[in-house]
């Protein structure tokens, strides 16, 4: 299967030929033509699927077939993300995969002056990426009107609830145009999803792809079980042994991700924590750091995670388990992509232990275990 066989257009297939897309991703194969008959969606995909093209190709090829003039530049495309750097990621999918088409996009997020933001939107747009605060308050202060809407994503939705975003969600439903495409995406689907999905969905087409155990049958796992204080000893021999490989450490508080970051420099290996008490700005420069290779560890807590594209990443290290067992599928998804070889480590203290086992049933396989 080709993109051209799904029916996308030159203008669309000469930007995936330039990022150097050869084929479709399942979800993609899937998805598009549902998307281009304008049909619902709920997707249910993870990080790492290809799902920000499965949605947003589409879009933009409806869009542009519609011939979007100058004049008519209100916002006809709303992409929802929970987190700024989904939110940021998806807008630079967005500045490749329009490049030849004329639409214009932008983004908004929290934690940073609305100005620039501001700025964008009075130059008129088709396509808006962003996250719920800042949304409703600049729909607040009059600078969006949302009436031309005609196709709604509601990204990572599971993660949106988890971060308490369902009365943002609530209230901006009302101020959508009743006829529009809504796509509804999201990793798990718990009861509170179901429900969300019934009320804003019509007759959607409901869209899988890769169970849960088969992404992450692509990663070598291991465990060590190895108890809290001596966890930082074993991350600075692992990171030692091996001088070359970026890492992303997982840490579950943002004051254990700053210490680790501060154990590891001080051991002379560069790292730094993004987590949410930090500056937008401090995050965004923490990850281009880590992606062009000037930091070498990088130590998150899951929620400043979600969703960070690294291409080729070589090591995932928990260590700390995560209290949801979905959540260390989303944390090991970060390496192994696209064919490349990733691994997984795993530091499971005594009083983890009931977590690795819902991690390991969730993933249906034990992790080999080694020893430091
Ligand atoms: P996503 O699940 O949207 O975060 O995408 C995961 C990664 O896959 C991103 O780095 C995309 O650039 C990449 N990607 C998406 N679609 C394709 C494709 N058809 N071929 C190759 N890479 C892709």
């Amino acid at each position: 299967m080709t993109f051209k066989e799904l029916n996308i257009i030159e203008p669309i297939l000469r930007a995936l030929e330039e990022k150097g897309y050869i084929n479709p991703t399942p979800i993609q194969e899937d998805a598009i033509p549902v998307v281009l008959n304008n049909r619902d969606m709920l997707g249910l995909a993870q990080t790492g699927t290809g799902k920000t093209a499965a949605f947003s190709l589409p879009i933009i090829q409806q869009l542009y077939l519609n011939k979007v003039s100058g004049k008519n530049r209100e916002i006809k495309a709303l992409i929802l993300t929970p987190t700024r750097e989904l939110a940021i990621q998806i807008n630079e999918c967005l500045n490749d995969y329009t490049k030849y088409t004329g639409l214009r996009h932008c983004v908004i997020y929290g934690g940073v002056k609305q100005n620039a933001q501001t700025n964008e939107l009075k130059k008129g747009i088709d396509i808006l990426v962003a996250t719920p605060g800042r949304l409703l308050d600049l729909m607040n202060q009059g600078f969006i009107n949302l009436n031309s809407i005609r196709h709604f994503v509601l990204d990572e939705a599971d993660r949106m609830l988890d971060m308490g975003f369902i009365h943002d969600i609530k209230r901006l439903l009302p101020k959508l145009p009743r006829e529009k495409q809504t796509l509804l995406f999201s990793a798990t689907m718990p009861s509170t999803i179901a429900a969300l999905s019934r009320s804003i969905l019509r007759n959607p087409a409901r869209v899988e792809v890769s169970p849960v155990s088969s992404v992450v049958d692509t990663i070598q796992q291991y465990l060590y079980y190895v108890e809290k204080p001596e966890k930082k000893d074993l991350l600075i021999d692992l990171l030692k042994k091996d001088k070359k490989k970026s890492a992303l450490v997982f840490s579950r508080t943002k004051h254990g991700a700053d210490k680790i970051a501060r154990i590891l420099c001080k051991a002379g290996i560069g790292s730094e924590a993004i987590h949410g008490n930090k500056s937008q700005n401090a995050r965004q420069r923490a990850l281009t750091n880590f992606k062009s290779h000037k930091t070498r560890v990088l130590i998150a807590t899951d929620i400043a995670a979600r969703g960070i594209d690294i291409d080729q990443l070589e090591l995932v290290v928990n260590y700390d388990l995560p209290d949801v067992a979905e959540t260390y599928v989303h944390r090991i998804g970060r390496t192994g992509r696209a064919g490349n070889a990733g691994t997984a480590l795993t530091f499971c203290a005594q009083d983890e232990r009931p977590l690795l086992k819902d991690i390991q049933k969730l993933t249906g396989k034990t992790l080999p275990v080694l020893t430091s």
